[in-house]
Order: structure tokens, then sequence, then C-alpha cells
């Protein structure tokens, strides 16, 4: 049967306080049977748990500090994510990763603390999702210090190049997550997926960011996984069922789902 895993979905943001259970109903009508839920930060790991409490077996929940939450208080932050980790069965350590474009103030921290989490997640045996932003070099060398730890996830949101998939690819064992970007006038990621290859992808929305064309700048929502499928469909000239087995299989390995 087709079906998708939607391997990045804010679906505890405050823009699906009024209508989660539809949005939820609206994905499984399109195949999403499965969300993967990223954390932020302290403030938002109650309201992701009690939205993952409702729907178990649909939504997945994630623990980690983002990097754009790395201020003045990352060390007790770290510790929240430690503390969270230690006390529930999570899908991933994510999102985690260094952010230069809001702000460059803590870049350095950022580093630190992305280095300790997949330290966490290695001793976890879990994969992390990694959110990478106007840093990639600063990313890079966190990853080549962790290399001997055979770090496994997710390249959250992939814009990068090919060389630059293979050197992430040279770093542990990562897949790239792809989801509205690739639908959008001129992307150059649309040529770059072409030379990624079907097993090497994960599909995902970044609800409520990030919805693809035609919806751009409007709410994105897990439904739409299928409009992304078709574009990957299109781009790669494989049937959207291959898309949906391939992609699902990736996440469900990666995951362990
Ligand atoms: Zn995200």
């Amino acid at each position: 049967m087709t079906q998708f895993i939607d391997t990045h979905s804010h679906l505890y943001d405050n823009d699906f306080i009024s209508d989660l259970p539809e949005v939820i109903e609206r994905a499984k009508e399109s195949k999403v049977l499965r969300c993967i839920l990223p954390a932020v930060d302290k403030s938002c790991q109650q309201s992701l748990m009690d939205t993952a409490s409702g729907y178990p077996g649909t939504l997945f929940p994630a623990a980690g500090l983002h990097p754009t939450s790395v201020g003045e208080n990352w060390e007790e932050e770290l510790e929240f994510v430690y503390e969270t980790a230690a006390a529930h069965k999570y899908i991933a350590i994510g999102e985690i990763g260094m952010d230069g474009y809001w702000s460059k103030d803590f870049l350095s921290q950022q580093a630190i603390v992305f280095e300790k989490q997949i330290e966490l997640a290695v001793r976890l045996n879990l994969p992390v999702i990694i959110h990478s932003r106007e840093a990639t070099e600063e990313i890079f060398k966190v990853l080549e210090r962790c290399r001997q730890l055979n770090v496994k996830g997710v390249f959250h949101a992939f814009s990068g190049s090919y060389e630059t998939f293979c050197r992430i690819q040279k770093t542990g064992n990562f897949l790239v997550g792809i989801g509205g970007v690739v639908t959008f006038k001129k992307a150059a990621l649309a040529e770059t997926v072409k030379k990624i290859g079907l097993e090497n992808i994960v599909l995902e929305t970044d609800a409520p960011w990030l919805a693809p064309a035609p919806f751009r700048g409007k709410r994105n929502e897990p439904s739409y996984i299928g409009i992304i499928a078709q574009k990957l469909s299109e781009l790669l000239e494989k049937d959207i069922d291959e898309v949906a087995e391939k992609t699902t299989g990736n996440a469900q390995r990666m995951f362990n789902l």
C-alpha cells in the first residue's frame, strides 16, 4: 500500500491549535500516515509531547535544542535535553545543528551544543535531525570531529549542492530531507536531487513553514507531502508509487519506524 512519512513537521506549533484533528485527517486521506515532530527548545517541549500523545502511532516526538534557541542560557537548555531524553523514548535527537542566518552571536556555543547532542544521539543509538543554515563549514567541522562515532541521521531541508551532499555522506550515514523548496520556480535543488537519487531521500514538509507551490507563503501541512512526491516523480522520472515506497522505506530504516 502506498503511504508516506512526513519526517519533519511542527504540528505542535500555535498555527495548528484550532484545527489539528482536521489537519491529521487530511494527512491520512493523503496517505501521510506518520509524522515526526522535531523539538525546538524547553518552551515547546510540553506542547510537543501533548500533541504527540494525542496521536500515538501517528505522531512521533523528538528531543533536542534547535540552534536558533542557543543563547545566554544554553547550558540550562542543554541540560533540559539530557533530562528529557532520559525520561522518555524518542524517535530522534533533533532538530540540532547550526544557523548563522538569524544570528552569529552564539555560533561557538551552537557548535558545542551541536556536538554534545550528536554524542547524546550516538549513546542512545538514535538518528539526528540536522538543521544547517549559513553555517556549512562550521557544521562540517563538528561532523568531522564526530566521524568516528558513526553518526546517522537526516539533513533536514537540504538545499546544498551535489558536492555538499557527497561531503555529508563521508561524515556519517546521512539522508537528506526534501520538502517544498524543490517545487519552487528556478530551484537549483531540482537539478541536485536528480543526482542524489531516491535512495538517499526522505520527504518532509517543515510544516507550518515552507509550503510547496502552489501554496507557497501559506501554512504548510503534512497532506502536502504528495505534492513534493509528485515533483520528485517528475524530476527523477519514477512512478509516484516508487517515490512513496523508497522514501518511506528510507525513513522507516533511519528512524526505526
Ligand atoms: Zn524544523
